[in-house]
């Protein structure tokens, strides 16, 4: 299981240029060679790295990640409390980054699973969540719950929330609060 970040958990608008551009590809941050021949290499950060030398190029976008607000039977919002920063301790549903050899799909159900080890079945597109200043794409999806949820070191907590009783105030991203708004609008 990895700790995902979804997105910063705070947009703190004093935040200096030099220290959103670092979070926007930690990757690259302190690349200075080529991974394949050895040699200096052109970093153009945070988009890519090219070798001169061997003709070696690396380009980076953002990372999809897969989301999923669960439902179960009785109509209630399964969401859990992030055991990791960032967002520790703030309400969101389950969701992580899309591993190569996966859809989107995939990751999302797998994800609840390793969360909250339900099963869900991945109903209609909520939403895609995506910010220049932001690493990853979010896309979040409806689903249908079934199975109990259960604590896990990433979700020390889980609750079904009445869509009328949704933590408007605890949650861990404005990609969050964005989706959960977009899913039960009114
Ligand atoms: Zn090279």
């Amino acid at each position: 299981m990895r700790n995902l970040a979804l997105a910063e958990p705070h947009h703190h608008a004093g935040r200096s240029i030099a220290c959103m551009e670092a979070s926007l590809n930690p990757a690259l941050a302190e690349a200075r060679f080529c991974p394949r021949c050895g040699q200096p290499a052109e970093i153009d950060f945070p988009q890519r790295i090219v070798c001169p030398h061997c003709g070696y190029a690396a380009y980076y976008n953002p990372k999809p990640v897969a989301g999923a607000i669960p439902i179960d039977d009785r109509g209630r919002v399964i969401l859990l409390r992030r055991g990791f920063d960032p967002g520790r301790g703030l309400w969101t549903f389950p969701g992580g980054f899309v591993d190569l050899g996966e859809s989107v799909e995939d990751a999302a159900r797998r994800e609840a699973d390793e969360e909250l080890g339900i099963t869900i079945e991945v109903q209609e597109l909520v939403g895609v969540y995506s910010r220049a200043e932001d690493r990853v794409v979010l896309v979040v999806y409806r689903a249908r719950a079934s199975g109990t949820p259960h604590t896990t070191p990433e979700a020390p907590e889980v609750r079904a929330f009445g869509v009328d009783e949704l933590p408007w105030d605890e949650l861990a991203f404005w990609s969050t609060e964005r989706a959960l708004r977009d899913a039960f609008p009114g």
